[in-house]
């Protein structure tokens, strides 16, 4: 299945008249060329990696990544205030949405795709469903938005897969609908299925708050006395720098810097690393102004994406067609998955032009809440 020849060009799918272009953008007739794909690349999976375990966050590209993180909110007010950056980067947005066209302008096409096909939905939690803010805490999702992620789960299998812990993103959705996984796929409940082990690990019968029989699944359980003591350690070395911010998520520790002086992101970096010499078994990636720390292991969101479809008896299926929402480097992974097994597809959440494996955009969160909505919408009429 090839979904962008199934469905048509994108350009003809998602047509630019249907937008609303600045003016500047009529003025061109050939594309303006993108800002160095660095900026918002993970270039570093071209390198030739460095020896240890600073897997993706390498000395000689770190401060780009750093810097070139997701705009803050301020970042974003201050682009509107300047109406030349605005009318640049909506030229930019534009050109990117040739190749990553709006899941809401092509929302007929993925639908006559999807057809009778049974949907699954994926979704991230931060900057998918909640904004991005300063203060990770304080990630808290609308209420417009509960509703309607409750109302597409009762429509579809759905589940939350996020880098948070799986009981802190439960205590912010709050659905128990729905299926969760937290510390990047690292720790599922998912439905008793016929999954009983994936990669060796065997799944552990419990129930959730409902007293509902469900499955956990935590590939990293080993690892977590490590991760207890790397958390403790990391938090004392970044105490005396403003703003840093540490984050628990069981089976993998955040560096938040969202909050830092740029002139101490080098600060922040070298702190982290001169700790993670320590623990060989340990990665360190990087996404929206986070450092993240998580085990070695050969799991991710697509694995878990993987676990869950299998779980719900829908991994062999033809009619399945499985959506990932997501908006993080991170959320990459589910999207490589579901190209490469040309079942489903991603969509990326983003406001700037990003490289990504995803098919469709959507450009924030409220975007994603219409699309939700829509596709509710949709599968109620069609039935
Ligand atoms: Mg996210």
């Amino acid at each position: 299945m090839d979904l962008k020849t199934s469905l048509g060009s994108p350009v003809i799918a998602d047509p630019l008249p249907t937008l609303v272009l600045p003016s500047a953008v009529m003025t061109f007739t050939t594309p303006t060329s993108f800002p160095s794909p660095g900026l918002y690349l993970n270039t570093s999976s071209k390198k030739k990696p460095l020896p240890g375990k600073i897997e993706e966050v390498r000395a000689s590209g770190w401060l780009d990544l750093m810097m070139a993180s997701s705009p803050t909110r301020k970042r974003q007010i201050k682009d509107v205030v300047n109406d030349v950056q605005a009318d640049d980067h909506d030229l930019q947005y534009c050109n990117w949405m040739v190749d990553y066209p709006s899941a809401l302008t092509s929302f007929e096409a993925i639908t006559d795709f999807a057809g009778s096909k049974r949907l699954a939905l994926f979704l991230d939690y931060d900057g998918t469903l909640s904004p991005i803010v300063d203060n990770p805490a304080n990630a808290i999702m609308s209420d417009e938005m509960r509703a309607a992620v409750r109302h597409v789960a009762s429509l579809f299998p759905t589940a939350i897969i996020s880098g948070r812990s799986r009981d802190k993103v439960f205590d912010f959705v709050k659905l128990n609908e729905l299926y969760y996984a937290g510390s990047h796929g690292m720790d599922i409940m998912g439905p008793v299925g016929k999954t009983t082990e994936s990669n060796g690990v065997e799944c552990i019968r419990s129930t959730d708050t409902q007293g509902k029989e469900v499955n956990l699944f935590q590939p990293a359980s080993e690892f977590l006395p490590m991760i207890d003591e790397v958390y403790k350690r990391l938090g004392e070395s970044i105490m005396d720098i403003d703003g840093a911010r540490m984050e628990d998520n069981k089976f993998c520790v955040s560096v938040h810097y969202r909050n830092v002086a740029e002139d101490d992101y080098q600060k922040v970096f070298q702190r982290v690393t001169a700790v993670m010499e320590d623990y060989p078994c340990l990665k360190l990636t990087h996404g929206r102004k986070v450092l993240e720390v998580r085990p070695v292991i050969d799991w991710n969101k697509g694995k878990a994406v993987e676990f869950l479809l299998e779980s719900l008896g829908l991994n062999e299926s033809e009619d399945v067609l499985p959506i990932y929402v997501g908006d993080d480097r991170t959320d990459e992974d589910a999207f490589k998955v579901l190209k490469a097994s040309n079942r489903g597809f991603g969509i990326l959440v983003s406001s700037i032009p990003k490289e990504s494996d995803a098919f469709y955009s959507l450009r924030d969160p409220a975007e994603v809440m219409e699309f939700l909505k829509k596709l509710a919408t949709w599968k109620e009429q069609s039935t």
